[in-house]
């Protein structure tokens, strides 16, 4: 059998696992906990794939499907600036500046089929089938490719991309219960996909690692601010149960594949313990970088802000109250929009005197330069260099207060990461956090503090070791991979499928994971860089649609 340019077509299947870690893997893996992942670990070849700065879901998913990083792509966060404006929308798949996997394997007559991988909705047409995964906006959205599997998911599975449920301390039993309910008929669907379709290159992505390790991570840590040992008890073992469903899940999809395929495993980032969130636009404000306008009306709100009125305490007594519902089915969308990190402060801030803003996005920062920023009023060239080293040094000076040590590692400058050809819309600063331990959850006058409290309900983050494992007929059994990027998986899966690989990707192939023979009987082929997408335009949103968006990324504690 060939292909439709002739080329000897082999298989790929990929099994996304949100946040996976081999800190946890590895060692449940060795007490016989995992046995799938064990056994895949002896027989193929694994290692630590490190994530993209920052290590975010929608950023790192797209770094992995395109081969480029998020300064390329241009998906560097979870939300972006509207044009010319300090308003914010969410990313969705009509941003993408560069080409995909999806787009060159569809070009080259291979067929796909794409389950859940953020960002990806609207969903373009593909050689095969597109089910999109985070940034949906709902369930009724046009969520597949083509349009009638929508409704043959849903009749057929009860298919749901995510559910709107918010942890929080008290829910576990409901919260745990929905993300499995989701995952589970994700799964469902996918066994079927899998057998009732052809494909060259099949992928999923599951979202639960991810989701339960930000939720029930201080049960299972002792060390966590936030441990409960009551319910550690009752939740300790929760991730490591989802991890074994998972395991069992791999377990049925390798027992529908195909000979010839390749079966890979990856995260997009790893998880770990988040010790407290951040509010660097308090911190800006204290260093009076960001200014907040003085008219009557601002200022009363200003004053009630300074009294602890904010939307954080807000939507928490309305969630105490289980009003939060009520609320927003009363309210008009616009109104509904405003209930979030727009409700007190984000319209009073004064930006024609605000010199710098964290960005949403755990630690990214911008400059408001004059010519990019509507009202920018900082200089490019000296001015733009001694406040970027004015932020860095107290960024610097952030301590822990229960161990009193620096909580920043390093800030980065857009340049140092993605070099000099990147998109002009990605944030000027980013901040590392020590050990990935902190967050910051900017959110203009969502919260009064600098520091959260010890985080109860967002005790797990994520850190830059994602996950990647190969198995399959040409990989190398028992190999341990060393400094694997996430951009090098997509050249590594034409390498596979024998398709030229792009040479405007960032990422390499992953020679060393093949068996001998089979890096002798292919040559790596490359063609000149990636055509980029027909730039269509950008896909806007409605107000319904953010404002689903929005929550939905709110509930799962991404933005404030
Ligand atoms: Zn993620």
């Amino acid at each position: 059998m060939t292909s439709d340019d002739g080329r000897v077509p082999g298989r790929v299947f990929v099994v996304g696992l949100d946040g996976a870690s081999f800190d946890l893997i590895a060692p449940w893996a060795a007490e016989g906990k995992l046995p799938t992942l064990a056994r895949l670990m002896a027989e193929g070849s694994h290692g630590v794939l490190r994530s993209v700065i920052p290590p975010l879901t929608i950023p790192a998913w797209t770094s992995f499907l395109t081969g480029k990083t998020p300064g390329k792509h241009g998906l560097f966060s979870f939300l972006t600036h509207k044009p010319n404006s300090y308003d914010m929308t969410p990313f969705n798949a009509s941003y993408l500046k560069s080409e995909d996997l999806g787009s060159i394997l569809s070009r080259r007559g291979r067929k796909v089929g794409l389950i859940n991988i953020p960002c990806t909705y609207p969903p373009k047409p593909l050689n095969g089938f597109v089910v999109t995964g985070l940034e949906t906006p709902t369930r009724n959205s046009q969520f597949t490719h083509p349009v009638q599997l929508r409704q043959e998911l849903i009749e057929r599975f009860d298919y749901e991309v995510e559910r709107t449920q918010k942890y929080s301390h008290g829910n576990e039993e409901t919260f745990l219960k929905a993300v499995e309910d989701v995952e589970q008929k994700r799964l469902e669907a996918v066994l079927a996909l899998m057998t009732e379709h052809d494909w060259s290159f099949f992928m999923v992505v599951f979202r639960g690692t991810d989701i339960l390790s930000h939720a029930f991570w201080r049960f299972m840590d002792t060390g966590h601010p936030a441990h409960d040992s009551a319910l550690a008890a009752r939740y300790g073992d929760t991730i490591l149960c989802h991890y074994q469903k998972m395991d069992d899940a791999i377990a049925q999809i390798m027992a529908r594949l195909p000979e010839d395929a390749t079966l890979l495993l990856m995260s997009d980032h790893g998880s770990g313990q988040m010790r407290r969130y951040l509010f660097l636009d308090n911190y800006f404000a204290q260093l009076g970088l960001l200014k907040l306008r003085t008219d009557i009306g601002s200022s009363f709100k200003y004053r009630l802000f300074q009294l602890g009125l904010t939307p954080k305490n807000v939507i928490a007594l309305a969630n105490k109250l289980g009003l939060r519902n009520l609320l927003r089915r009363l309210l008009p969308p616009s109104a509904r929009l405003a209930v979030g990190q727009r409700f007190m402060l984000h319209r009073n801030v004064d930006w024609a005197r605000t010199r710098a803003y964290p960005a949403f996005g755990l630690g990214q920062i911008y400059i408001n330069l004059a010519g990019r920023q509507p009202l920018g009023p900082v200089q490019p060239g000296a001015e733009y260099e001694e406040l970027v080293a004015y932020i860095t040094d107290k960024i610097h000076e952030l301590r822990d207060p229960d161990t009193g040590r620096p909580i920043a590692q390093r800030v980065w400058r857009r340049e140092e990461i993605y070099g000099p050809d990147h998109v002009d819309e990605v944030p000027d600063l980013y901040v590392e956090w020590v050990n990935d331990e902190y967050a910051d959850l900017g959110g203009i006058g969502y919260s009064g503090e600098i520091m959260s409290e010890a985080n109860r309900e967002m005790s797990g983050g994520h850190t830059m070791r994602g996950i990647f494992l190969a198995w399959g007929p040409h990989i190398k059994p028992g190999h341990t991979v060393e400094g694997a990027c996430i951009v090098d998986v997509a050249p590594s899966i034409l390498y596979l499928l024998d398709v030229p690989v792009p040479t405007d990707m960032d990422g390499v192939v992953l020679k060393e994971i093949f068996e001998d023979a089979f890096r002798h009987s292919r040559a790596i082929e490359f063609e000149e860089k990636g055509s980029r997408l027909g730039q269509e335009g950008e896909y806007v949103f409605s107000d319904d649609e953010q404002e689903a968006v929005e929550e939905r990324l709110r509930n799962l504690g991404y933005i404030a």
